[in-house]
């Protein structure tokens, strides 16, 4: 079912007649429109780091879910809350791109999921969000401090674990490639400010979504469902290759990718961090000996899979528990939220290395609509514990 109808439509640089009038044109129906006015006098109210459009949509008393952006308006905030951006939109829009737009992601189903009784997992991808909800405030502001704050202000999920979702929509789903395609571009279009990289947002707002041979850790960091769906090491191997290959189709941006799930699979099926360890080696030619501390003294700089990855593992390699794994992952100073969601999610594959039941928690709390109930649907399809 694609939108004709439209609970709330967020605008900023459009006048509300104007947006009316031209939704109505496109033969959409709208409940809400909050202007310019509206933002500027939330603005006013709300101190200066709070988002007015937030703000905005709190003190009209809507559930985030019910918000569509439909201009150049959205933001990160309100993204992570889990309104959903159909499409942005400088300096006007026409109808065409309305439709479009709007056609494209269908509406959510209403939500039936039991939330009030469902114990938020503290084994699987949950170590992923977590990972990369503790480094969100540290990618940019890097630290090497080991004992760095944990969730600071505005500590929230980014990329990594939208496409993560992403892929586990996908393996609920159908499996072929142009179900992955879509479920990647619709998390991006949704969510447009999450902290993706400009070639891959191309990618995924293209009509033909051509891969792009990318080395970079985006394969990777968005892998972890696929080492909790598979049943056999080789599946696990062939559905990181297919998660991957569709945008990273390089041998390093598949191996990146496939290496993570084989950690995941094989410390969830049993196997010592040796035997894992011995594994990455002899198969993907990672050198597991450098230490946590080295990398951190290295401080190389790169973005990509031959070098996160064997930083991720490694620093899981060190640990006895969860937050050691994503404290030294952190600290090394330069990607901070996708070495963390890597090796959270590998930490949360092995037995007493559980994620906090209070950060599960914390983390699950930040996620609404569509994404909380991806989260719910993945973890009760294919439970951790
Ligand atoms: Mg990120």
């Amino acid at each position: 079912m694609s939108r004709n109808h439209i609970r709330t439509a967020v605008v900023s640089n459009h006048g509300r007649t104007e947006v009316r009038e031209r939704l109505a044109s496109a033969g959409v129906s709208v409940d809400v429109i909050v202007g310019k006015f509206d933002l500027d006098r939330y603005g006013q109210l709300c101190k200066p780091a709070r988002d007015p459009m937030v703000v905005a949509v709190a003190q009209m008393g809507l559930e985030p879910s019910e918000v569509v952006c439909i201009a150049d308006c959205s933001t990160d905030e309100l993204a992570a809350m889990g309104a959903c951006i159909d499409c942005l939109m400088v300096g006007g829009f026409s109808e065409e791109d309305l439709i479009r737009s709007l056609g494209s992601n269908p509406a959510p189903e209403p939500d039936s999921r039991d939330y009030d009784s469902f114990r938020v997992p503290v084994m699987g991808i949950i170590g992923c969000i977590v990972g990369d909800t503790l480094g969100s405030r540290y990618e940019h502001s890097r630290t090497t401090d080991y004992n760095f704050k944990l969730f600071p202000s505005g500590s929230h999920p980014t990329d990594d674990f939208l496409g993560t979702l992403a892929v586990a929509r996908w393996l609920l789903g159908d499996r072929s490639r142009e179900s992955l395609e879509r479920s990647l571009s619709m998390m991006v279009n949704c969510h447009p400010r999450a902290g993706w990289s400009h070639r891959f947002r191309n990618w995924a707002r293209s009509s033909n979504r051509v891969p792009y041979g990318a080395v970079t850790n985006g394969s990777a960091m968005r892998v972890s469902a696929c080492g909790w769906a598979a049943g056999s090491l080789d599946e696990a191997l062939d559905l990181a290759g297919r998660s991957a290959e569709v945008s990273h189709n390089s041998p390093e941006g598949i191996a990146g990718a496939q290496a993570t799930a084989a950690c995941i699979y094989l410390t969830r099926t049993g196997h010592s961090k040796a035997e894992v360890k011995k594994y990455i080696e002899d198969t993907f030619g990672y050198d597991l000996d450098v230490t946590v501390g080295e990398h951190r003294q290295r401080a190389i700089h790169e973005y990509t899979c031959p070098v996160s990855v064997p930083q991720a593992i490694r620093c899981w390699l060190e640990s006895d528990t969860y937050e050691q794994t994503v404290r030294n992952a952190i600290s090394i100073g330069y990607d901070a939220d996708t070495v963390g969601a890597i090796a959270g999610s590998i930490a949360a594959a092995s037995p007493g290395m559980e994620v906090p039941q209070a950060w599960a928690d914390r983390c699950f709390g930040l996620l609404h609509g569509e994404l909380r109930q991806l989260f719910y649907d993945f973890c009760s399809a294919f439970p951790a514990e």
